[in-house]
């Protein structure tokens, strides 16, 4: 089990060498083994959360059961312990993503959270009436919403990167001219949600750049499924969920350019983020501590760290090799199995989401009926309403996977696929 080598505490990919079989993996994670309505539980609702290891479950239970007491505050024994263990996250997330400083590393609740701290603090202290802020066509709610909310507060505006045919690229032919004018961020999804659609994130990156534009990326699909580096990327703020690879729910990061966090204000106001408080007026704490008010989650971020570590002695790399292996078979197998079937996404190099449609059924009846058999999908808009009207479908079918997923299981969920459209499609 990958959980007996966490608590050797093992370093980045240094089990890549001598990999276990993914089948034993699934042994770190009990909850797959079950049946679902009379039928072995296929998982595949990766995309909204991930399923959590043994070693992660047993940190915060540790955690709970020998450390908990608050962080910063207490001279005790505990509240060291509990500060020790919250800050080594800290330090972790900062390798883990290749930041030069661990005082880069912002703990919020998840990636929506984190978009909206950027927009309230940085976005109200740099975007004014008239300024463009750059998305694309694919974001996720979390990356539109709080701009739109930023846009209406200021007078800004917002343009898209167009997406091609049924979500089979980004128009990036269109990126040199959508960047030119008053453009002062450039936030997009490294993977997408919806399409599985892996974006060029360091040459979008580099092009903004080049404009001087600021740049963020939504990393919630990326983070636990792709070898990540910010210095590499040159990315201005990056945001992640821990949910999604195998960590906590209510977790999440912010990766901020340590320039770019110090001439922030801070978000909220409370205990922690202050340096000195009068009854009139107060000072900020440093750089990460002034944007974390309150009591963090820090089971939280000790279950995260867990979590990082148990992914790197995987492999990042070897992660998204088993993704795209996975997707492209549920890909190959659907278009044999259905003829006719509508997938969304890229015709190749996808990571491991498929969203499509099979004809003749509504997306949440197939959904309610893969249930029926033991299969966890999901049904809907993804938190992309304008693509699915743009793609003129209400919804869409989404399979996700891990690498605790397997082939066969994708060759399970193909043919109950297969039998439904028989069923019931056409
Ligand atoms: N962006 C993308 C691309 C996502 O897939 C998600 C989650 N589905 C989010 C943002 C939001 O993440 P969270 O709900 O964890 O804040």
């Amino acid at each position: 089990m990958i959980s007996e080598m966490i608590e050797t505490q093992v370093m980045p990919n240094a089990m890549s060498a001598d990999l276990p079989d993914w089948e034993q993996i699934r042994l770190d994670f009990p909850i797959l083994d079950q049946k679902v309505n009379g039928h072995p539980l296929i998982y595949f609702d990766n995309a909204a959360t991930s399923q959590k290891p043994l070693a992660v479950i047993e940190a915060l239970h540790h955690y709970y059961v020998a450390d908990n007491s608050n962080v910063h505050r207490g001279i005790h024994e505990l509240s060291n312990r509990s500060t020790i263990a919250f800050e080594a996250a800290r330090d972790r997330v900062a390798k883990f993503i290749g930041a030069k400083e661990s005082s880069e590393i912002v703990f919020t609740r998840g990636t929506t959270e984190s978009i909206n701290l950027v927009a309230q603090t940085w976005g109200l202290s740099h975007v004014g009436k008239g300024d463009v802020i750059l998305l694309t066509e694919l974001e996720h709610h979390s990356n539109l919403v709080p701009w739109q909310m930023l846009a209406e507060r200021t007078g800004a505006r917002l343009r898209f990167v167009p997406v091609i045919g049924d979500g089979e690229a980004l128009e990036l032919d269109a990126l040199e001219s959508l960047l030119q004018g008053p453009v002062k961020l450039f936030a997009f999804t490294h993977i997408s949600n919806s399409l599985g659609l892996v974006n060029p994130a360091k040459s979008m990156i580099a092009m903004a750049k080049k404009h001087g534009v600021t740049t963020l990326l939504d990393a919630a699909q990326s983070a636990g499924h792709l070898p990540l580096d910010v210095q590499d990327l040159e990315c201005d703020f990056l945001a992640f969920s821990a949910h999604k690879i195998c960590g906590p729910t209510g977790m999440g990061i912010l990766y901020g350019r340590k320039s770019l966090l110090e001439s922030m204000p801070p978000w909220q106001g409370g205990g922690e983020m202050i340096s000195s408080v009068e009854y009139e007026s107060s000072t900020w704490n440093t750089t990460p501590h002034k944007f974390e008010a309150g009591t963090p989650h820090i089971a939280g971020a000790i279950g995260m760290h867990t979590a990082i570590d148990y992914i790197d002695a995987i492999g990042r790399q070897r992660i998204f090799d088993h993704d795209q292996r996975l997707a492209e078979q549920a890909v190959a197998g659907l278009k044999n199995a259905v003829p006719g079937a509508r997938i969304f996404g890229p015709s190749s190099g996808r990571g491991g989401v498929v969203s499509f449609e099979l004809p003749g059924i509504h997306p949440h009846d197939l959904v309610t009926m893969a249930d029926r058999r033991g299969v966890a999908l999901r049904g809907g808009h993804h938190c992309t309403q304008p693509l699915m009207r743009k793609f003129g479908v209400p919804a869409t079918v989404r399979a996700s996977f891990y690498f605790y997923n397997t082939p066969e299981e994708v060759d399970a969920f193909v043919e109950i696929m297969r039998v439904l459209y028989e069923k019931f499609g056409g």
